[in-house]
């Protein structure tokens, strides 16, 4: 690569940087050609503080001094994690990307509101397959109607913290919006017992966890006789890496606001 072409490449600041997100997320910045690592953070305490990640970058628990000269972060980690990074990235004016799940209501509400003050993008799912997944089961939801029932169900490694996963919520809001219904008062995410007959208008969310899987999920459309599946099954994390950095590459430069996942991928 040219001098001037390093020159320009953006710098990218890795939150989580050791985790396995973390370490695709660097693997994906390394083979792009407009960015490069400029900085890894990782928790207070973590026993690899300190080590050299790239032969510039080391590993440090320093917010306020891995965000200097830094154009863009991009944050796979833990909700108050990210709560607090975006917190230092909107002081320091710097663009921020995260696909940390499991955030309450209220910490949604509060990446939104720092969004005004910097560009960012938070996605439950940065795969391009997953996204279209979307799509399919808004189109799918509204087609079919209220006399299918809609139910999902999602596996991942046995190391997640949070269920069921941002994606399996991602899709069943989506099936909510294909029938104009409200997710937060359809979901079912547990049956046990005598629950008697499942009502209509019910979104249900079935959560597996087991081994290293890194993902699958299913959305059934069960009618009278026959039944409709959209499924995504997925072998690995590079997908998932490489979308949330071709979005840091899209982000950075532009104004203060919460972008869309899908505006990146050209969906809308
Ligand atoms: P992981 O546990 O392997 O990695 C998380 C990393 O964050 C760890 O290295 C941990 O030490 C670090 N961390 C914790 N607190 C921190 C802090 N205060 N500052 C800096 N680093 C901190 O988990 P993972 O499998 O990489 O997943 C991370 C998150 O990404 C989860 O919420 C997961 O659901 C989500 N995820 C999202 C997508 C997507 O496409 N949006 C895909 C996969 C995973």
């Amino acid at each position: 690569m040219a001098v001037e072409d390093v020159a320009n490449q953006k710098r990218v600041l890795v939150v989580g940087a050791l985790g396995r997100m973390g370490e695709q997320i660097r693997a994906q910045v390394a083979i792009h050609p407009e960015l490069r690592l400029g900085a890894a953070l990782e928790r207070a305490g973590h026993p690899d503080l300190g080590s050299a990640v790239e032969e510039d970058v080391v590993v440090t628990d320093d917010v306020k001094a891995a965000l200097q000269g830094c154009d863009v972060v991009i944050d796979f980690s833990i909700p108050t994690a990210t709560l607090t990074n975006l917190h230092a990235a909107a002081d320091a004016g710097v663009a921020y990307v995260t696909g940390t799940t499991g955030l309450s209501v209220e910490e949604r509400a509060e990446v939104a509101a720092l969004a005004q003050r910097i560009p960012v993008i938070h996605a439950a799912n940065f795969s391009l397959a997953v996204n279209v997944l979307g799509w399919l089961s808004r189109e799918a939801s509204r087609l079919l109607g209220d006399e299918f029932d809609a139910e999902l169900f999602e596996i991942h490694h046995k190391a997640k913290r949070d269920a069921p996963s941002g994606t399996a919520l991602f899709l069943a809001e989506a099936v909510a919006k294909g029938r104009n219904q409200s997710l937060e008062d359809h979901q079912v995410l547990e049956r046990a017992g005598d629950i008697g007959a499942r009502p209509d208008a019910a979104i249900g969310i079935q959560t597996l966890r087991g081994g290293d899987n890194p993902g699958e999920h299913t959305v059934m459309f069960v009618g009278n006789g026959e039944r409709v599946e959209l499924i995504h099954r997925s072998a690995t994390r590079e997908h998932f890496a490489s979308g949330a950095v071709r979005a840091a590459a899209w982000l950075v430069g532009r104004g203060a606001g919460l972008y869309p996942i899908d505006q990146v991928f050209g969906l809308k």
